[in-house]
């Protein structure tokens, strides 16, 4: 599923390309995966493309929004004016007055696009890393408050924003904490470690352009893959040595996820 990383890179991607377009026209082939009214956005100039967590939020200037969640397998493709290349399971197209369009995918149809009238551009409660609100203050009280497994609170999505299962294993790694741990167990130490490591771990990924791994549908805007899979230090590594201490890389599904970790470095 796209995460923070992945959201982040279509959003400036699709920055580039889409600020300035005027919506001509949406093609809806599924249209239980479009909710609203596309005329509330037809005719409109993109203005911004902003994102909240996992959602993109493209804004217009008659003052309304489209939101889109790629949930587990959602795709943004960008074709050009005159590109005509088709794209496997595409549910809408946008045609921009330019020529370009915009392809939505999704081959399991959980992700959704929203037109919305008048959208309040309010960025939502839940603290989230790379916002003034993800302090090391703020997420020492979240954790301080929950019994939660640590891995399953940093993916609780009313809470912290934006990380999945892929940061959530490797972030908890790169902290040297386990996953089963109870989220309030953790002392000052490790709760200032963890935090970093979120902090380190999006940015590298970002700066990867986002993970692509076994199993994940995630493509940039022009459909080509991102590239941290290929510095994943325990997810999807079952069975690999560790990279610190050489010992196993073991797997255990923990709330219907797979869960990724060192058993000898995380404590
Ligand atoms: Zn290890």
């Amino acid at each position: 599923m796209p995460e923070l990383p992945e959201v982040e890179t279509i959003r400036r991607q699709l920055e580039q390309k889409a600020v300035g377009e005027v919506i001509n026209k949406i093609e809806i082939l599924e249209p239980k995966m479009f909710i609203g009214d596309p005329k509330d956005v037809i005719g409109s100039r993109i203005t911004g493309v902003g994102r909240a967590a996992k959602v993109l939020r493209i804004r217009l200037a008659n003052g309304a929004a489209l939101l889109a969640h790629f949930k587990l397998n959602g795709q943004f493709f960008w074709r050009a004016a005159g590109d005509n290349t088709p794209a496997r399971f595409t549910r809408a197209i946008f045609y921009f007055e330019s020529g370009a369009r915009l392809l939505f995918n999704d081959s399991r149809k959980f992700g959704w696009i929203k037109a919305i009238a008048d959208f309040k551009d309010d960025p939502g409660a839940a603290i989230e890393p790379f916002r003034p609100n993800f302090t090391l203050q703020n997420f020492s009280s979240i954790l301080g408050k929950s019994r939660k497994p640590i891995k399953l609170l940093l993916m609780d999505q009313e809470k912290i924003g934006g990380i999945g299962n892929i940061y959530a294993n490797e972030s908890l790694f790169a902290a040297r904490v386990s996953p089963f741990r109870p989220a309030n167990s953790l002392d000052q130490k490790e709760v200032k470690k963890l935090f970093n490591s979120i902090v380190g771990v999006l940015k590298r990924a970002i700066d990867c352009r986002g993970s692509s791994g076994k199993d994940e549908w995630y493509r940039q805007l022009d459909g080509s893959p991102g590239c941290y899979q290929d510095h994943f230090l325990v997810y999807q590594r079952t069975g690999r040595e560790c990279s610190v201490c050489g010992a196993k890389i073991v797997r255990q599904t923990q709330a219907g996820r797979g869960t990724f970790f060192c058993p000898q470095c995380q404590k």
